[in-house]
């Protein structure tokens, strides 16, 4: 009987060394060595995975934190990059070819957006937008080139969310590739492999990391898909640094632990302010008012670590709500275990109309709240103060 994931996230671990080290390994290496001229001549070999040769190709540790998130994915394989944006670039570059057209949600993060508008289309790839709430109008967006799907569920910052099921049954009918980012719930909330998704991407910079301390990105999948993959990464370069990975494999061990009390500590915080009178609305996917409620309690194990709601009096008091919190961290990163406010309307999105912002779901007074894993009651009493100045 195979070990449950959060069992799998500790005791996976690569081969030790004659050390019997008990803690993961640091290959702080560039290259690796060989005896005999022979035994180099046979890494060099096509299809010699088995041989570590250079880390911009393979690195033990780095492998250790792949073969950790490939099995909490429920994958058979998977790379590492630098960052998240690498590995979302890197899989459209070995999956698109010129005249390839993309499908995306519109409500994908903000670098992603920049790589499909400006920088595809001097490859020949277009791409088109749907709306994450009108899944079934996704079938009459799909071009006869249309060759990947892409989606974000939960969405950042909207907290939008999709069934995955549905979406992969179109895809499958099609023929096309769908492409999760899984970024806000982790494999420890959702898995959408096994709900019929061909590639999963992360940040690992995210809750993955869990202390904002590194970044880092991972695609995991089927094998076939992730041989080309791993070999455009080989090629090109975007690796993910050994002390980047032995940071993450460590992080990998108390996800389950900590996306746990992200959630509980969120549940709580959006129930609590549910209906408070400074706010317009709050929205949290695991609260029963969330639009797509039903599909969130299908296909995640809770509702993550990420609560958005919507001051009164827009963009200026966002700012006034920010400049008032004593504790929560001002910062544009997410999945800590400090807690972070940030307002996308005076910051990350300030200089996109405000049409332009709201088609992608931000509203002037939106506040996202990556819960973090201090008491709950410290966090709420400093939100609770910030919006009384605001009043
Ligand atoms: C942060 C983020 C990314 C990009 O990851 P980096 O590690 O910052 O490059 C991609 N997708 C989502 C949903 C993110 O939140």
């Amino acid at each position: 009987m195979s070990q449950h994931p959060e069992t799998r996230a500790i005791r996976i671990q690569t081969p030790r060394t004659a050390q019997k080290e008990h803690a993961t390994p640091l290959f702080l290496t560039s290259s690796f060595v060989y005896d005999k001229a022979e035994d180099m001549a046979a890494a060099f070999e096509d299809d010699n995975l088995d041989v570590n040769i250079y880390s911009r190709f393979s690195n033990p540790t780095v492998d250790e934190f792949i073969a950790k998130i490939a099995s909490l994915e429920g994958a058979e394989d998977g790379v590492a990059t630098g960052t998240g944006m690498a590995a979302v670039f890197s899989t459209f570059m070995t999956f698109l070819s010129a005249g390839d057209h993309i499908l995306s949600a519109s409500a994908v993060f903000g670098s992603t957006h920049s790589i499909l508008t400006k920088y595809l289309p001097k490859w020949g790839i277009t791409s088109d937008y749907f709306d994450m709430n009108k899944p079934e109008s996704i079938e009459a967006l799909i071009k006869p080139h249309t060759k990947m799907l892409y989606l974000e569920t939960p969405s950042n910052p909207g907290l939008d969310i999709i069934d995955i099921e549905y979406v992969a049954g179109i895809c499958k009918q099609k023929g096309i590739l769908l492409v999760v980012d899984n970024c806000f719930a982790t494999p420890a909330v959702q898995q959408p492999l096994a709900l019929g998704a061909d590639l999963v991407i992360h940040s690992a910079t995210k809750f993955i990391d869990g202390q904002g301390r590194v970044l880092g990105g991972v695609v995991v999948g089927r094998k076939e898909l992730i041989y080309p993959l791993y070999l455009f990464i080989r090629n090109t370069g975007p690796s993910m640094s050994p002390f980047n990975a032995w940071v993450l494999t460590k992080s990998l061990e108390t996800l389950h632990l900590r996306m746990e009390k992200h959630a509980s500590n969120a549940l709580a915080l959006a129930k609590h302010f549910q209906n408070h009178p400074q706010l317009s609305w709050v929205k949290y996917p695991y609260l029963d008012t969330h639009p797509q409620h039903a599909v969130a309690v299908k296909q995640m194990s809770n509702g993550g670590g990420i609560v958005t709601f919507e001051i009164k009096g827009g963009v200026e008091k966002g700012r006034t709500f920010l400049n008032s919190l004593k504790m929560l961290s001002m910062t544009n990163n997410l999945g800590d275990s400090r807690s972070i406010a940030s307002h996308p309307a005076s910051t990350t999105h300030s200089k996109l109309s405000e049409a332009e912002r709201a088609a992608v779901g931000i509203t002037p007074g939106l506040i996202r709240i990556s819960v973090g894993l201090e008491h709950v009651s410290d966090i709420i009493a400093d939100i609770e103060q910030a919006l009384e100045v605001c009043k």
